[in-house]
């Protein structure tokens, strides 16, 4: 039997599962498939094993005006001040809440926990319905509209939706069903990720500290620990994750150096191979990709979830001012409407990469001078924080400061 919506959502991660809300907040049918069982519930508490994920200011609005923020807020560390710097080198840029005329510039969550929150408001949805475990296996084209196999516990079943939302991450299976092709850049680096505590306190200041192998960053969190990113080359993945707590910390101190003094008490080591997935169109017809699906980007910006939750209110704002969730005109618009943050956020985290990892001692007098001008030209810094706060372009209105 074929099941009928009027969107079909393939992919119930964080940017899957915004967009449904999104979707109900505006009163549109959807069903959302996704591959893995429900998460069973989430204590509310951040622990030491958690991946922390920083969401820049325009997401907090965002998953305010989603329901979902309520739950966050009391564990959320909050960035007031970030301070870029590269070992080595005299430059320092310091971006700061103030200067952007904000409370914070963002704020730090556990993704587990920002991952049970958004399942929390899922349950209380009512236009969406959620089928989990579901996993798409093909997609046919029918009149104004695609049908879906989806595999179900029970057996595969069949859905028509006129529009289908891939959401399924950097491996989409939607993109390539549909026809989109992708571009891949291996980085040739990962990145290890923790929860450590600093022997002295800088609230409220992200730090990001380049060096010749990679950036390292350190987080602020709610309880005065720090999450810590370090990146290595490809080369040094089993040794690094072969080192005791000890090692790895010593390795962590050395890159960053000792600006907050000692390091201790490392959490769960995370390692991630970092290769960019960039989807060579945003829309086919009758189908669109938002979030890892459409653009998987190197993490040292903190910009896949920002930008991804983006592309889905955008969508679903779009959605909210037509009859056809799948009209070419909403379809173009809404690839149009996405291309200057995508863009930017690509070449952002890109020139990032650049200036953090390029060991070129010729370049160093520039790049020291690079970060020292941005850190003298209060209008620079302002628009700088004003970007990597996520507006950039037309931003959706869910995303601006006092809201829709
Ligand atoms: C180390 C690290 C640190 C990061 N830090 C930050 C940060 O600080 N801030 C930030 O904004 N971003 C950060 N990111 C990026 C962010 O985590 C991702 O951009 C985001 O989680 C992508 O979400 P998604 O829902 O698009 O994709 P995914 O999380 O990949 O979800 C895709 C979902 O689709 C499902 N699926 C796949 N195929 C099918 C199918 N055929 N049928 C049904 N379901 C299917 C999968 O089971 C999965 O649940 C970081 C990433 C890494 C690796």
């Amino acid at each position: 039997m074929t099941r009928h919506t009027d969107i079909l959502i393939v992919g119930g991660g964080l940017v899957g599962t915004s967009m449904a809300l999104a979707l109900d907040a505006i009163g549109r049918d959807a069903v959302l498939v996704e591959a893995s069982p429900p998460p069973a519930a989430a204590t509310p508490v951040a622990d030491d094993n958690d991946r922390n994920l920083v969401l820049a200011h325009a997401s907090v609005n965002a998953l305010r005006v989603l329901g979902v923020w309520p739950d966050l807020e009391r564990i959320a560390g909050t960035i007031r001040r970030v301070e870029i710097s590269r070992a080595g080198e005299f430059g320092r840029a310091r971006l700061s809440a103030d200067d952007a005329g904000v409370d914070a510039l963002g704020r730090v969550v556990p993704g587990r926990l920002l991952g049970a929150a958004l399942e929390r408001r899922l349950a209380q949805c009512m236009h969406v319905q959620r089928l989990a475990p579901a996993k798409l296996l093909a997609l046919e084209p029918a009149d104004s509209a695609w049908r879906a196999r989806i595999a179900t516990a029970g057996g595969d079943c069949g859905i028509e939706a006129r529009l289908v939302v891939g959401a399924d991450g950097s491996g989409s299976n939607v993109r390539a069903l549909v026809g989109i092709g992708v571009q891949e850049h291996d980085y040739a680096q990962c990145l290890f990720v923790s929860t450590i505590a600093c022997e002295r306190d800088a609230p409220e200041c992200a730090f990001e500290r380049f060096s010749d192998e990679g950036p390292v960053a350190l987080l602020p969190l709610s309880d005065r620990r720090r999450g810590l990113v370090l990146t290595v080359s490809a080369r040094r993945h089993d040794e690094v994750l072969a080192m005791d707590d000890a090692q790895f910390l010593a390795l962590a101190q050395h890159r960053f150096g000792w600006k907050l003094g000692a390091f201790g008490r490392p959490g769960r080591r995370f390692p991630h191979r970092i290769r960019r997935v960039l989807a060579e169109a945003l829309t086919a017809p009758r189908a669109v990709l938002v979030g890892n699906a459409a653009q998987a980007l190197h993490p040292i910006g903190a910009q896949g979830f920002n930008l991804g939750l983006r592309d889905a209110l955008t969508l679903a704002e779009l959605i909210s001012q037509a009859d056809d969730p799948g009209a070419p005109t909403l379809l173009q618009e809404y690839a149009s409407r996405r291309q200057p943050d995508r863009d930017g956020v690509l070449a952002f985290s890109h020139g990032l990469v650049a200036l953090a990892c390029l060991a070129q001692p010729a370049l160093s007098p520039l790049r020291s001078l690079a970060l020292a001008t941005l850190d003298g030209v209060p209008p620079l810094r302002r628009a700088i924080a004003r970007r990597g706060m996520g507006f950039r372009g037309v931003p959706p209105a869910a995303t601006l400061d006092g809201g829709p």
